[in-house]
């Protein structure tokens, strides 16, 4: 039997929302014939949903796979319910339904889920390990993908678990892409994190004439990106303290950012963002830690005409552009395999 092609027929409750707006939906087999159905590796939690995790558990494994294990128990997903977000994941395809539209996928392929895990059904058996310093947990469990559902096909010329850091976070770089130009004064916000050293790497290659900014709250990550060399100045600031980023900012940019990118993992920081932007400019907000009132009311607050864009993860080919940084430059690749494997 088919189902909806976007999985609603999974929808437990409340009736009449798509998986991903859904409390609860139904990851129980069989498949339909659109689906596949996948024995998944390893669970890689966003960035914001893993340090909320992590926090609310004091950092212990075991409570945090206690918390991790009862999501997915109560809601069929593990969508956490206090950051909404999800994650992505690697796995085998061991089953693929009649009817499923790609052809060329076969069963036995290792492919990386590239919709949230907040909407993909999962049947969560055992978790073995999490790795709190890279947001990933090794587990035994079972993923449906529906027919609308994207993903990549892992590659055989990069590690898996390289691979499954870089695609969680494509779409930054993907979008950092399309929005800087040369010219162009870039601030990173969060500029040594996962996304942020991509979204670095990307505005530089974009903007040769203008500036790139970085902004980080330790002195080890000023110390990462300047061994790097993708940023003109570095600021060390707390992005929840937005007058102290603004001044920062203007120091080393009278006339602000056209291009503001946020890639923090903490709530709080729409402000510093918006200060930071010419009225002219753009605001990414690609962490899902931002909240769309605080960002809204925020501008229009400080009489700020400034354009704010969510984050979509998703951008045409966003996959493929951010596996060729990592096979491009050799030196963000040596540190995501120090950190991701
Ligand atoms: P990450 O590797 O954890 O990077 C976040 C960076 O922000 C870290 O370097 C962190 O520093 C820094 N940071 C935290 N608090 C800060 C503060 N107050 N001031 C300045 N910097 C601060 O995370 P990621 O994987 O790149 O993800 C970044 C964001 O994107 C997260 O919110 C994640 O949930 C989101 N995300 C969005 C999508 C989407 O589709 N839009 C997809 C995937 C991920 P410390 O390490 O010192 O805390």
């Amino acid at each position: 039997m088919k189902s909806c092609k976007y999985g609603t027929n999974r929808v437990i409750e409340p009736k009449n929302v798509l998986p991903q707006a859904a409390s609860k939906i139904n990851p129980s087999l069989p498949i339909y014939d659109n689906e596949l159905l996948i024995e998944v590796d390893v669970l890689n939690i966003d960035s914001a949903s893993f340090t909320q995790i992590k926090k609310a558990c004091h950092g212990d494994e075991q409570q945090m796979k206690e918390m991790i294990k009862s999501i997915i128990e109560e809601k069929g997903k593990m969508q956490n319910p206090v950051t909404g977000s999800g994650g992505m994941l690697i796995g085998t395809i061991i089953e693929k339904g009649k009817n499923h539209p790609d052809k060329d996928l076969k069963v036995g392929d290792k492919i990386a889920t590239l919709v949230s895990l907040s909407l993909t059904p999962l049947i969560l058996e055992s978790i073995h390990k999490i790795h709190l310093d890279k947001d990933q947990v090794e587990v035994t469990a079972k993923a449906i993908l529906f027919e609308s559902g994207i993903y990549a096909v892992l590659p055989t010329d990069l590690n898996q678990r390289l691979a499954l850091a870089a695609l969680d976070v494509a779409g930054a770089p993907a979008q950092t892409n399309k929005l800087v130009k040369d010219g162009d004064d870039v601030l990173i916000i969060g500029a040594a994190g996962k996304s942020g050293l991509l979204c670095a790497y990307q505005a530089r290659q974009n903007t040769k004439t203008g500036r790139v900014i970085g902004l980080v709250n330790e002195q080890a990550q000023v110390d990462l990106l300047k061994s790097l060399d993708l940023c003109d100045d570095i600021l060390l600031a707390d992005a929840t303290n937005a007058i102290d980023v603004y001044k920062q900012v203007q120091d080393v940019l009278p006339n602000l950012a056209d291009v503001v990118i946020n890639v923090v993992n903490v709530e709080n920081t729409e402000m510093a963002s918006i200060l930071s932007a010419k009225n002219t400019g753009t605001v990414y907000f690609f962490s899902m830690a931002t909240s769309f009132t605080k960002a809204a009311l925020g501008a229009e607050g400080v009489g700020s005409d400034v354009t704010m864009l969510i984050g979509n993860g998703y951008t045409k080919d966003h996959a493929d552009f951010t596996l060729n940084i990592l096979r491009t430059d050799q030196r963000i690749r040596n540190l995501y395999e120090e950190k991701y494997i």
